[in-house]
């Protein structure tokens, strides 16, 4: 057959990064001969796999009802009550936000919510403003019309001869006195793919700034707070009937589950609960069916403090011992702050070659990461000239240590080849 695809249907079954992406990370999965640094799972952190088992076991031979309800019913197109109530009350006690099961709608997880959305309130002539690119991979090809998203060139600040950080740079990001040219402003926090964390500061001066410009702000917390809270600094999310916040529970160890949440503003809310129902009937039970109970309780809020960021925190640490003592000191390279996610981006600055030529080279040798010009994207004219778009790496810090230790002494090694030429 030779189907013939729409305009829409060319953008949804195209070439795009994120296929590639999700293709390296599906087929790398039971290959003990490669370094899997890629991908996006997160690790496998024993005292949360305890839980999940703890819980369907209970299910299965105390809570029989609740298991046939988990499989035997569509829920609504907008979630399990039961989980909406558990969540409303739970951030409403941890934040003392004005918050009810009104605000919130669960999704097939965060990338299907965003892409109703996204859909919903942005095309091409009316794009959804990044203000600080590198920004998520999964975003780039969702607008159905074709490309929805205009982004930024972050500030950056270089620390000592190693380091460095990404912020917003407020003087080029175009949106005062703007209202409603944009569809919304987004920003996933902490960034994935940079592991930067926008500052509190940033964030409030960056939603006065959309709500002056009667904008929605859309911030993505798939690794912030309040779960699964890999964040290695104490930030508090803030919500407003402005901002959407992403949250999602593939992090906190369940990205099997398909299970996201959008919270904001009811008007919002309806719209995502009639998309859910023409896409997809209703969401997937069996996260939400897991997850319950740890909300109700409030346990969620050690679980990430107590076990989940310090999993997060000690794997990056070692990595970075690693990859420090790994890397020649006297090449230009540098790697972003660690401030939370599961990523490092590494900053190979003047490379002779690009980070797509260095992604080949390393996976001949059985080291998969993702090359950084993927997550460059919407920048029109004002990435032209810009090589710093094709000399990062994202890699992934929180993979078994002897995995990480091998694939990040072979990237030290093939950098420094890459210099010499
Ligand atoms: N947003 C960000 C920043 C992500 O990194 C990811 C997945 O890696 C997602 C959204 C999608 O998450 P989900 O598994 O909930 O669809």
């Amino acid at each position: 057959m030779n189907p013939h695809w729409t305009e829409s249907g060319q953008n949804l079954t195209g070439p795009s990064g994120i296929l590639e992406l999700m293709d390296d990370l599906g087929n790398a999965i039971g290959r003990d001969d490669l370094c899997m640094l890629g991908g996006g799972n997160p690790a496998a952190i024993p005292e949360l796999q305890a839980i999940w088992r703890e819980r369907m076991r209970e299910l299965l031979d105390h809570d029989t009802a609740g298991f046939d309800r988990m499989l035997n019913n569509y829920d609504t197109p907008i979630g399990r009550p039961a989980f909406i109530e558990a969540l409303a009350g739970h951030l409403r006690r941890r934040y003392d936000w004005d918050i009810g099961p009104g605000n919130i709608a669960v999704t097939n997880g965060t990338q299907n919510g965003l892409f109703h959305l996204f859909n919903a309130i942005a095309e091409p002539g009316r794009p959804v403003l990044l203000p600080l690119c590198p920004e998520y991979i999964g975003y780039a090809d969702l607008g159905l019309r074709g490309p929805s998203f205009v982004a930024r060139r972050p500030a950056i600040e270089l620390r000592g001869d190693h380091d460095f950080k990404y912020g917003i740079d407020f003087d080029a990001l175009g949106l005062k006195g703007k209202p409603n040219e944009f569809a919304a402003v987004c920003l996933s926090r902490p960034t994935n793919p940079s592991g930067n964390v926008v500052t509190n500061a940033e964030l409030a001066r960056l939603s006065e700034q959309a709500a002056a410009a009667e904008t929605p702000i859309v911030v993505d917390n798939a690794y912030g707070a309040p779960f699964p809270g890999i964040v290695f600094s104490d930030i508090e999310p803030t919500w407003d009937h402005n901002t959407i916040l992403s949250l999602s529970l593939s992090k906190f160890g369940l990205p099997g589950t398909r299970t996201g949440i959008l919270i904001a503003d009811e008007s919002v809310i309806q719209g995502m609960r009639a998309a859910n129902a023409i896409a997809n009937l209703a969401t997937g039970n069996i996260g939400q069916e897991l997850v319950t109970p740890l909300l109700e309780s409030d346990r969620i809020t050690e679980l990430c403090r107590d076990v989940v960021r310090p999993f997060y925190e000690s794997r990056a640490k070692q990595a970075d011992l690693w990859l420090r003592e790994a890397m020649d000191p006297n090449l230009p390279w540098r790697l972003h702050a660690c401030e939370g996610s599961m990523f490092f981006w590494l900053w190979c600055d003047g490379l002779p070659i690009s980070s797509a030529e260095l992604y080949q080279r390393l996976k001949a040798r059985g080291v998969l990461v993702v090359p950084g010009h993927y997550f460059f994207f919407g920048l029109g004219a004002s990435g032209a000239d810009w090589p710093h778009q094709h000399q990062c790496l994202r890699i992934h810090a929180a993979m078994p240590p002897d995995i990480t230790q091998r694939g990040l002494g072979i990237i030290a090694e093939e950098v420094a080849k890459a210099y010499a030429g």
